[in-house]
């Protein structure tokens, strides 16, 4: 089956690329969608679905969209869904990592976790919407040139490294996304 993934965020089409690699998947992009989805739910998974649906509904085809961000737990747990638009809409991924170092300025609770909500929408309505997380700790000062957003301050539990100095296929074999899309695979199997 074909889905259309409802992103345009290139850090993710190229890590769900190698997560799902026996589904064949287009981009919107590809499929030319190009209008931008408002994301106005409360939670991962409603965002999620917001997305999916839009793309489903436009182009009448199986369509696939994750919404992710990183929970802080002394920031009771932002920027969350508002991890992209945390330091403003033109930011950079550097800006970001900068603001969130500064709030986190003199705080010794450096506990985060990645969350993925990933949804699949179906023509005929179905819908599945699955949850993946990973926790870790961030540090004081970026590390590491790979990955994007919050990747060069985020050290996965049981790791001494950030996600921006792993290597992408280790990253993918814990990722936050890599947990939810799994589920979703299983799901998908039974639909
Ligand atoms: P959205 O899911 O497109 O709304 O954006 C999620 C935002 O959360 C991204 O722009 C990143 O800033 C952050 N984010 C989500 N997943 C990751 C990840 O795997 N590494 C680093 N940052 C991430």
């Amino acid at each position: 089956m074909r889905f259309i993934l409802a992103t345009k965020n290139k850090g993710k089409v190229k890590e769900l690329k190698e997560i799902i690699k026996g589904a064949d998947i287009i981009t919107m992009d590809e499929a030319g969608f190009h209008d931008d989805i408002e994301e106005n739910g409360k939670t991962f998974e409603e965002n999620a679905l917001i997305k999916a649906r839009a793309v489903c509904k436009e182009l009448g085809v199986p369509a696939m969209a994750d919404d992710s961000g990183l929970e802080v737990f002394a920031l009771s747990m932002r920027p969350g869904i508002y991890s992209a638009r945390y330091a403003g809409e033109n930011a950079t991924d550097e800006d970001r990592v900068k603001k969130l170092l500064s709030e986190m300025d003199g705080k010794e609770d450096r506990r985060a976790r990645f969350v993925c909500a990933a949804a699949l929408c179906m023509p005929d309505g179905r819908e599945i919407v699955c949850r993946g997380e990973t926790n870790g700790n961030l540090l004081y000062a970026p590390q590491g040139t790979g990955g994007f957003g919050y990747d060069p301050i985020f050290v996965p539990v049981g790791f001494d490294k950030t996600f921006a100095e792993i290597p992408q296929e280790e990253k993918n074999k814990i990722s936050h996304r890599r947990r939810a899309f799994d589920k979703l695979s299983l799901e998908i199997e039974n639909i």
